[in-house]
């Protein structure tokens, strides 16, 4: 045997080292010697010994401890000990400790040399053993790594690709190729006729694949579907998979959607008899996993694609204006009838800021004053006349919705009644002058019998109310075409005080328990001291209406972040829930408003228009049968409108 190996002595200086090294010397081989611990590890790192052969302790270490450690490092080291007496335990340690040779006194050269060449051989074969290993193992971890790179690219595929034959051919393609076969297939039920067709194939011909059809009743992938059982085999003689078909060795494995197998994927092997391993029937269960993903990517793309065409073609037949918009105001989708009624033409302004798309100042306006109160109306009007109303609804995680309905017709119909209210009242109030004037002189021009005062009672009252009628709605005509713009500093205290003053006869007479609470040092307001003082009185006038005899009735005047709060609360009738919304409106009166209780159904529409004038708001909280709070909310830094 050729000595070219390194032996490593460590050992302290004695006898015994020189006689080792004179018997590998004369054996023919290298030496390198560490007497000290120092040295001993310095040897290990420059030299890399084949063997090392170490005496029972080297300075103050153990010489079995350096050992371990040795190995620990290179464990395919073969290492001889050397024990100064013949002791089983020692040599038992040593055994345990990995060491692959034992000597002790008397050494005779021969028995030495013998040592070192056994532990010689013993290290070659090892590193052969190693070598072939690591080969074994890199080859299989090299499949491993090639498994792994096919199974992330398919994977990502079918995340980025919505072409379901091209993905699906892919996992096919990657079946035959991962598991060594000749040809593969997924094969699906077609739901109408209960045969299997192909849906992708590799390694068949075209024609063949197309027209594939398998009855499920009776064929090895019908059973799969039938059990959701995954089949595997291999076969001395070719088993029949159909009529004329017979294979060595397959797999199918069932590919299930919610629960339901409705497709197999397969592979097989036709000319060679070559087995699948339990590693390949792994493999096909995750590319049947992302054959069904990509399945159902597909599926749910298609619905999702067919539900937006369906949400698009009703968005363009809406008869309102749509635009849906993302959250930096950019379009996302914007119907015809808004298009048109912005003079947008026909083209695609998908993603466009919707203010560089629309440059009316309404649209503007309202665009930027949404934060303070997005679901308001806003009226957007055109040059031409034309008038929409528009509602802005914003919509977590998408952006918002504007829409806009034209309401030009409406506002025409608004203005025309208007128009008529106004000729009305002005053309009713001279004769209705005149008619209570005679009758109050009636009664001086010569007695009246009884009969005829209480007709002349009648007329009296009966005219009375219409000129409450006619005047209510002059105010209203007033307020809202915008003549009413005088502005003061008004001190509510004092108005509603006044009002309260005016009133106390009729809550005397009603025997109606009222409290007044009245915040010190409120706040001016800037506004109409006359309007707000038809505001007051109406409330008021209401609560005492409409709340029986020994009641109770509660107004408050408070300032809460510069905003005067005027509250009235009483225990009277309450409103309907039905009529809640509509009370605010022009002529309504509740369904529970008694008939004898007079009224014209035009004050609360008064007292909104007024609130609303000064940039206020009013809402009324009721319980039917127990009663109601008006609330009325002005900011005090107002400027009525022009
Ligand atoms: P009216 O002249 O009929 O009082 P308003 O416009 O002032 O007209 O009020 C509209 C309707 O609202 C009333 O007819 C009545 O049905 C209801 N209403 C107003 N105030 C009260 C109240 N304090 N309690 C109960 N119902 C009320």
């Amino acid at each position: 045997m050729a000595n070219k190996d390194l032996v490593l002595l460590a050992m302290e200086g004695s006898v015994t080292l020189d006689l080792l090294e004179r018997a590998l010397r004369s054996a023919g081989y290298d030496l390198v010697t560490a007497k000290t611990v120092v040295g001993f590890e310095k040897a290990l790192n420059d030299t890399i010994p084949t063997i090392l052969l170490i005496a029972e302790d080297l300075e103050d270490k153990n010489g079995l401890d350096l050992s371990r450690a040795t190995l620990e490092r290179f464990p395919t080291m073969p290492i001889i000990f050397y024990a100064s007496t013949h002791d089983p335990a020692k040599v038992l340690d040593a055994m345990r400790a990995g060491l692959s040779d034992y000597i002790f006194p008397p050494l005779k050269i021969d028995a030495i040399v013998r040592a070192v060449q056994h532990s010689q051989k013993h290290s070659h074969q090892m590193g052969d053993w190693v070598r072939r290993e690591v080969k074994r193992t890199t080859a299989s971890l090299e499949t491993r790594v090639n498994e792994m790179d096919t199974l992330v690219k398919l994977s990502h595929s079918i995340n980025a690709s919505l072409d379901l034959d091209s993905v699906l051919t892919s996992v096919v393609t990657a079946a035959v190729e991962l598991t060594g076969s000749e040809e593969g297939s997924l094969l699906m039920v077609d739901e109408t006729t209960h045969e299997l067709y192909m849906r992708a194939g590799k390694n068949y011909e075209e024609g063949y694949a197309r027209t594939f059809r398998l009855p499920v009743s009776d064929s090895m992938a019908g059973q799969v579907i039938e059990t959701g059982e995954l089949i595997s085999f291999c076969k001395d003689s070719p088993d029949k998979i159909k009529t004329s078909y017979l294979v060595y060795s397959l797999i199918y494995v069932p590919l299930s959607f919610n629960g339901k197998v409705t497709g197999v994927l397969g592979v097989d092997n036709r000319m060679a008899k070559r087995p699948f391993t339990n590693h390949h029937e792994l493999l096909m269960k995750v590319l049947a996993d992302f054959a069904v993903i990509a399945i159902q990517n597909a599926q749910l793309y298609t619905e999702s694609q067919h539900e937006r065409a369906k949400l698009q073609t009703t968005i363009a037949n809406l008869q309102d204006g749509v635009i849906l918009l993302d959250n930096e105001k950019r379009i996302l989708l914007i119907n015809p009838v808004a298009k048109k009624a912005f003079g947008l033409g026909l083209k695609d302004l998908t993603n466009m800021p919707v203010l560089e798309a629309i440059t009316n100042n309404d649209f503007k306006s309202l665009l930027t004053s949404i934060t303070d109160n997005p679901l308001k109306l806003h009226e957007i009007a055109f040059e031409d006349g034309r008038v929409f109303s528009a509602q802005y609804s914003p919509i977590p995680n998408v952006g918002a919705v504007i829409t806009i309905e034209d309401i030009s017709h409406f506002k025409m119909l608004d203005r025309l009644k208007s128009d008529f209210i106004h000729t009305i009242s002005h053309d009713l109030r001279s004769p209705l002058t005149s008619i209570i004037g005679y009758i109050d002189l009636l009664e001086r021009v010569g007695t009246l019998n009884q009969q005829q005062k209480d007709f002349v009672g009648h007329v009296q009252s009966s005219a009375r109310h219409i000129t409450e009628l006619v005047n209510d709605l002059l105010i209203l005509d007033r307020i809202e075409t915008g003549f009413d713009t005088r502005k003061e500093d008004v001190v509510m205290e004092t108005i509603l005080r006044f009002t309260l003053e005016n009133l106390a006869q009729q809550v005397k007479d009603k025997h109606l328990d009222l409290q007044v609470n009245i915040e010190p040092g409120l706040p001016v307001l800037r506004g109409s001291s006359m309007r707000l003082r038809q505001v007051i009185d109406n409330l008021v006038v209401n609560a005492i209406k409409y709340t029986p005899e020994n009641g109770k009735i509660r107004v408050s005047l408070h300032c809460k972040s510069d905003q005067i709060i005027f509250d009235v609360v009483d225990t009277g009738i309450g409103i309907p829930p039905a009529d809640q919304p509509h009370i605010f409106e022009k002529f309504y009166r509740a369904e529970n408003a008694p008939a004898d209780t007079p009224g014209t159904g035009l004050g609360l529409s008064i007292v909104k228009s007024i609130v609303e004038n000064h940039h206020g708001l009013i809402w009324v909280e009721s319980v039917y049968g127990r009663g109601s709070k008006f609330v009325v909310v002005l900011p005090i830094n107002n400027e009525p409108d022009k």
